[in-house]
């Protein structure tokens, strides 16, 4: 690379000057720059976060749609959800209705977006989020965390800040697994899976729990906060593998009442579950009756996965191409490409997780090679290098193929 006569466009210092130049198609941006560069684009987007008390339903799906490809009814029954979550937590004066708290179940395939839905959205509303693994808490007295140590890390998220902390999200990950007859049971952690219920019952109602803050930078001395759980937000998840089978075998009566404008799902049924098929499957009905809203997340299709590729804000290939463009080449994928990305997902039967290692399959080589490549201006991915029988296209100046 000549480097010798370049410099920074924005505070133009030299190369000499500086710890490391980025060159660009029109010019070079140095690492503090860039950094700061990268900061200010951090606040920004952080800054919509926020006003809780104007944004509606609308709004917040807004947001999710930029993020979140399909799951119309996740994302609406999730809005909804919210919204009313923190006008309950604004009703000061006393009323004779108790506005009871929404929080919520989703039901759905791995890497469907449970996760990422939970995590959208605390971070729109700016509020402290923190997920826990359902698996790894225990009781009190077994191996494994306390149900306790998921308030410790929204307190961490928080930065210490309690009152914030108590306004937060917590998202609780495969709680289908702690039903009492879940299979991934292991003789060191309670049997049943029935005292993490019991244990997580207590925190999702509503209680003040002691957490542990040990060695934390405010509490260097290793002490406990107390965390009144009574205003944090509940987002249970989980797959539910084998529900749709128990559905099948329950009178469809009494139904919770999702069921009705819920499209249906040609793989499974599950949105037609009822809160009695959930007791079928395991898990405590006091448990279940503390997670009032219950939406279920469709199983991704391949051309959902091609979306997910290709159109939310931070869309994976969107990311490579701002990598490349940084060293002034302009990346394209074949439309097959992409289809061929989306089809070895669908085989790895991990929803949208799988597309991002495949993905980095495909373009280690180029992510290498083409840094080197002073006259390569293009890189077009094809179906043949996603499966590894070729490499990328690189054309040159003059759409003039180098590579
Ligand atoms: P789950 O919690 O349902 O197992 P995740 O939310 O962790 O799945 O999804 C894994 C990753 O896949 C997310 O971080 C996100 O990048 C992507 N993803 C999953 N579903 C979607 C979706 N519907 N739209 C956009 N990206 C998605």
């Amino acid at each position: 690379m000549k480097e010798d006569k370049q410099m920074c466009f924005m505070c133009g210092k030299s190369v000499d000057k500086v710890n490391k130049l980025v060159k660009g198609r029109y010019g070079c941006i140095c690492d503090e720059c860039a950094e700061i560069a990268m900061d200010v684009l951090a606040e920004e987007e952080e800054t919509p976060a926020a006003d809780i008390k104007s944004v509606t339903p609308s709004q917040i799906k807004a947001h999710l749609d930029q993020y979140v490809i399909g799951q119309e009814d996740a994302k609406r029954t999730l809005a909804v959800a919210v919204y009313n979550h923190y006008k309950r937590l604004r009703q000061r004066k006393r009323s004779d209705v108790e506005i009871q708290k929404s929080n919520i179940l989703m039901i759905g395939s791995t890497g469907s977006g449970k996760t990422y839905l939970a995590q959208s959205l605390a971070k729109f509303l700016g509020v402290p989020f923190a997920i826990a693994d359902a698996t790894t808490l225990t009781q009190a007295g077994y191996v494994g965390d306390d149900v306790e140590v998921m308030l410790r890390t929204l307190l961490q998220n928080a930065d210490y800040d309690v009152d914030a902390a108590q306004r937060g999200i917590i998202y609780i990950d495969e709680i289908d697994k702690i039903s009492r007859k879940g299979e991934n049971v292991s003789i060191t952690r309670d049997v049943s899976g029935e005292g993490v219920q019991q244990a997580l019952l207590k925190i999702i109602e509503g209680t003040v729990s002691e957490v542990p803050v040990t060695g934390s930078r405010k509490n260097p001395m290793g002490e406990t906060i107390k965390i009144d759980t009574t205003n944090i937000l509940f987002i249970c998840g989980g797959a539910f593998d084998g529900l749709d089978k128990i559905i099948g075998g329950t009178d469809k009566h009494n139904s919770i009442g999702f069921g009705a404008h819920f499209s249906v799902v040609e793989e499974t049924n599950l949105s037609v579950v009822e809160q009695h098929d959930l007791v079928r499957y395991g898990l405590m009905p006091e448990l279940i009756g503390r997670l009032p809203i219950i939406t279920t997340l469709s199983p991704l299709k391949e051309e959902d996965l091609v979306r997910i590729l290709t159109e939310p804000k931070n869309a994976i290939t969107k990311q490579y191409q701002e990598l490349l463009s940084m060293d002034g080449v302009k990346l394209q994928f074949e439309d097959d490409a992409l289809r061929k990305i989306a089809e070895l997902a669908i085989k790895k039967n991990t929803g949208a997780r799988g597309l991002r290692s495949i993905l980095e399959n495909a373009m280690q080589k180029v992510m290498f090679d083409v840094p080197d490549m002073e006259d390569a201006k293009r890189v077009v991915v094809t179906a043949d290098c996603v499966v590894g029988q070729a490499d990328a296209v690189v054309y040159g100046a003059k759409n003039k193929k180098i590579a």
